[in-house]
């Protein structure tokens, strides 16, 4: 078989949203599994809707997904010269005409065709006038009229269409700009792509498009439309169903291979497995798997799926991760070289690198600026668990380590001699630490405070 080749071709309207990222993750999958190319394409003739702001966006998105593209970024925009040679190319064929009808003209076609029960269609005035160019013309092509265009659908399956309900499609508008359709089939067919995987709001193009290949004697590569992505309540996904852009879930604190695995199975599986690395996604993806209905979307699964990777995380990436996470709220804060000790305690109770930001919040500030929760210090610090804590920070300054067994015997000794249980020290000294009722491992947090964030703690609490 000849080389696999994919594409993403977005539209720079507006960010990159999950069900674009999806769609973009196929195509990557299919051409990786099969060692062939993935190309990008920016389709920007829209110059009012297109901004550089979500060129930059999308680019972002795809780098931070991992979603790595092969050579250059084509821009649509700068291929409007090969189009319309393209167009050109159809005229002299005899497979394009002119058409002079002025826009009003061909609505009320449409109009009357309507009022018949039939398909709204431009009625082919001008397919035998044999009209040049001139002001206000635009090129349609002429349409099959009689037979049908069938294609197999990758995901969706045979698709077949009369060729009475396709126009006879303009290409070139009267301003002289290619339409849409025109400019993906020469766009595709010169960038040699393979297999074309969108998403299905485009399957109403794909016979249009066919006939364009047909007609410019191209072969036509394979489709794939992808079914969209709904919310829980089944409605299209949207905001509101906690659909974000891209980039709005790495400011949330989302892994990328966690949402590249969620994307993933959204809408494809193999058997029951759940986690998938990068590499056996590659080995293991096939567009036969793809579902045809739509998939819902489940933000709580999302979740599990970060969390699983953030506890299975590289320690010394995420000690990196949450210095960014920390310095976004606390410019400078953050060290990875401190947070390095603070990971291994908090991964297992993070679902997001926010939520380990917020946890290490009082691991990062300093022994005299960290804040008390208040309601922990009134049920836990009262003047007898302050006199404890002051005894316990100076045993501790005898302590011969800062290890969390060090820590613990002394501890335990500290207790013994007291005649007292864990349980009278534990929650004060937890508090005089972290600031509040709850943290991780009393031994483990102090370990990772050090001897003097730790002693200071509990000097400043016994003195509150
Ligand atoms: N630019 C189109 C979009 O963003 C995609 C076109 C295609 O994939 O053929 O919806």
């Amino acid at each position: 078989m000849s080389q696999v080749v994919t594409r993403f071709a977005p539209s720079p309207t507006g960010f990159l949203h999950i069900g674009g990222a999806r769609t973009a993750l196929f195509s990557w999958l299919m051409a990786r599994q099969a060692k062939g190319r993935f190309l990008l394409r920016i389709e920007d003739t829209d110059r009012e809707r297109s901004t550089d702001q979500a060129i930059e966006a999308i680019l972002a998105s795809m780098r931070w997904l991992g979603l790595n593209w092969d050579g250059e970024a084509v821009y649509q925009s700068r291929r409007i010269e090969r189009h319309n040679q393209a167009v050109d190319e159809l005229v002299r064929k005899g497979r394009a005409y002119w058409c002079e009808c002025p826009p009003e003209e061909v609505q009320a076609m449409r109009d009357r065709a309507r009022q018949r029960g039939l398909k709204p269609k431009y009625d082919g005035t001008c397919r035998e006038k044999g009209l040049g160019p001139g002001p206000g013309r635009a090129v349609r092509l002429k349409t099959p009229l009689s037979g049908s265009t069938s294609y197999q659908d990758l995901v969706k399956g045979p698709i077949v269409v009369d060729n009475q309900e396709l126009d006879d499609m303009v290409l070139r508008r009267s301003d002289g700009t290619p339409t849409y359709n025109l400019a993906v089939v020469v766009d595709d067919h010169d960038m040699g792509v393979s297999h074309v995987l969108r998403g299905d709001d485009h399957v109403n193009n794909t016979p249009r498009q066919i006939t364009i290949y047909r007609a410019m004697g191209w072969p036509e590569p394979a489709f794939g439309h992808v079914p969209m992505i709904l919310g829980p309540d089944k409605k299209k996904l949207s905001k509101r169903h906690g659909a974000l852009s891209v980039m709005e879930y790495e400011r949330l604190g989302y892994l990328p291979e966690a949402l590249v695995n969620y994307l993933a199975r959204l809408g494809w599986s193999c058997g029951d497995k759940e986690i998938f690395s990068r590499q056996e996604l590659v080995e293991l993806f096939s567009v036969d798997n793809l579902g045809s209905s739509a998939a819902v979307f489940d933000l709580k699964k999302l979740d599990w799926l970060n969390s699983q990777y953030i506890q299975a995380g590289d320690q010394a990436r995420l000690a990196g991760l949450l210095a960014e996470f920390v310095n976004r709220r606390t410019p400078g804060a953050g060290r990875a070289e401190d947070l390095a000790r603070v990971v291994p305690l908090l991964k297992p109770r993070a679902k997001t690198m926010v939520e380990m930001a917020d946890k290490a919040g009082f691991f990062v500030a300093d022994a005299r600026s960290l804040a008390y929760d208040q309601k922990a210090v009134d049920r836990f610090l009262d003047p007898q668990a302050k006199a404890l804590i002051r005894e316990f920070a100076a045993a501790l300054e005898e302590a011969a380590g800062f290890s969390r067994q060090a820590l613990e015997q002394a501890a335990k000794s500290f207790l013994d001699r007291r005649g007292l249980k864990f349980k009278a020290l534990a929650q004060p000294v937890r508090v005089a630490i972290s600031g509040a009722a709850e943290s991780p491992g009393l031994f483990e947090t102090m370990e990772a405070l050090g001897r003097d964030q730790t002693l200071g703690r509990l000097k400043r609490a016994a003195d509150l």
